[in-house]
């Protein structure tokens, strides 16, 4: 979806969070950033940021009608606080419909700017800084899906992705390592897959097509269907979709409930079990991992809120949310559920995590689908690193040691206590978590 907009009417705020990535961001801005407006003819306003936060608290602030958009000029962090800034404003509807976001690389996770650059058959590994200016000179606005998610702490709006067990701890983890920008996460992949932990927890999810369980190992699973009710449908019928429950934009449309009928009726991927590797039970040698030496021990009660309702928000709860209960009530009857151990729960909204991992190729920025993917204990340390290597083209999604489902909501309940869940690469307070998407709320300069 386009939206026309004459930008010369109105200036540009600029934020430039100086300590992202390797510390460049200031730099960028001084030697390509005002160069490209200045050429743009575009007036700008600096803000350097001086805390974390601070971002979001002068958009929650600012008056709409005088700003073109904003351009930020740091990594994904930065980005998820104006959305949360803009997310928590009385006229939070206008603000993130009017306000277009602009990103120009400067943190060591830039994975919005690497999903722009690709979308547009641009480099993304390399020279993304040209690329990502060109785009902010083209004045050409998009959608941008985002993701409600309550979390023990509130609501937060989510852009990117919501991360569990070995990717989060990675991201996480490998602060330490931010002077050496992107390479940071391939130096955490290494030490975390030497240190593997698992993770014992429960896994709902509302799905866009019908969905089977994949392995009889999970203590629970159910399959579901979108017109028969999940509790009755043991057997997998092929009616026809429901109107309102397929998936948005081209997803719902009747070629592809044709295939995935077709699918239903005659067998084929969608059908194949998956058969992960799993270790004989109480043995394995250093290869064939469950490494419970470094995994917590797992609880038999999950994990609950300390203030089990929705708890005080992080950013108040101004969209409806229908899909989802309160945090503390169970899920809904005909959700999915499956119970195990994991290495990772992943749920990714744009195709990118980065320039070396393309998480989910087939998304795009308004397909109103969350791409929800896990891996299970009993992967090896090989194959786990395998699996790392194969994200860097997206080869992964052949693996049979991930499954990739399509969901609009689901709900995370670790039981493991000890982990780090990790939205839009900020970790947030750990323990239940559960999100649906919004197709299309945000604009941004695509
Ligand atoms: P990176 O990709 O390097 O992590 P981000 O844009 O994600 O860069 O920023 C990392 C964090 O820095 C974000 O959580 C953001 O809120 C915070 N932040 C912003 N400005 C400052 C500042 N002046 N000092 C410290 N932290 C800041
Ligand atoms: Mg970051």
């Amino acid at each position: 979806m386009d939206v026309d907009i004459t930008p010369r009417a109105r200036k540009v705020l600029v934020f430039v969070n100086p300590f992202s990535g390797p510390g460049k961001a200031l730099d960028i801005y001084q030697k390509r950033v005002v160069p490209t407006l200045a050429e743009l003819d575009l007036n700008f306003h600096l803000i350097i940021t001086e805390r974390a936060g601070h971002a979001k608290d002068v958009v929650k602030t600012i008056d709409i009608s005088e700003w073109y958009g904003v351009i930020i000029v740091s990594g994904d962090g930065l980005i998820f606080e104006v959305i949360n800034g803009l997310m928590s404003r009385p006229d939070w509807e206008h603000a993130i419909h009017h306000l277009p976001l602009g990103v120009v690389p400067g943190g060591s996770g830039n994975a919005l700017c690497c999903a722009i650059n690709s979308h547009n058959g641009e480099p993304y590994k390399d020279n993304i800084l040209t690329h990502s200016l060109f785009v902010l000179a083209k004045h050409k606005i998009k959608a941008l899906d985002l993701v409600a998610v309550d979390t023990c702490e509130g609501r937060h709006y989510s852009f990117l992705s919501i991360t569990w067990g070995i990717i989060s701890d990675v991201d996480i983890e490998s602060e330490k390592y931010r002077s050496l920008g992107n390479a940071r996460f391939t130096v955490g992949a290494l030490v975390r897959i030497v240190g593997l932990r698992t993770y014992h927890g429960r896994l709902s999810f509302l799905p866009c097509e019908p969905y089977r369980c994949h392995t009889s190992r999970s203590t629970s699973c159910s399959t579901w269907e979108p017109s028969v009710n999940a509790n009755t449908a043991d057997v997998v019928t092929s009616q026809p979709k429901s109107r309102s429950l397929s998936c948005p934009d081209g997803l719902g449309d009747s070629a592809t409930e044709e295939v995935l009928r077709s699918r239903l009726q005659h067998g084929g991927p969608a059908d194949e079990p998956l058969t992960p590797v799993f270790p004989e039970e109480g043995g394995g040698d250093l290869e064939t991992v469950i490494a419970n030496s470094s995994t917590p021990a797992a609880d038999s009660t999950q994990l609950t809120c300390d203030s089990p309702s929705r708890g005080d928000a992080a950013t108040p709860r101004p969209v409806e949310t229908a899909l989802l209960p309160p945090l503390s009530d169970p899920v809904p009857a005909s959700w999915v559920t499956i119970e195990d151990n994991f290495v990772t729960v992943v749920a990714a909204y744009e195709s990118h995590l980065g320039p070396d991992i393309i998480i989910a190729p087939e998304a795009t920025f308004n397909d109103g689908i969350i791409h929800l993917m896990f891996a299970k204990a009993g992967i090896s340390r090989s194959s786990l690193l395998k699996l790392f290597l194969s994200m860097e083209n997206g080869s992964h999604v052949n693996s049979p040691d991930i499954e990739i489902i399509k969901v609009k909501a689901f709900r995370l309940e670790p039981i493991t206590p000890g982990g780090v869940i990790a939205i839009d690469g900020e970790k947030v307070k750990y323990g239940p978590i559960q999100a649906q998407v919004l197709p299309g709320l945000a604009r941004f300069m695509a």
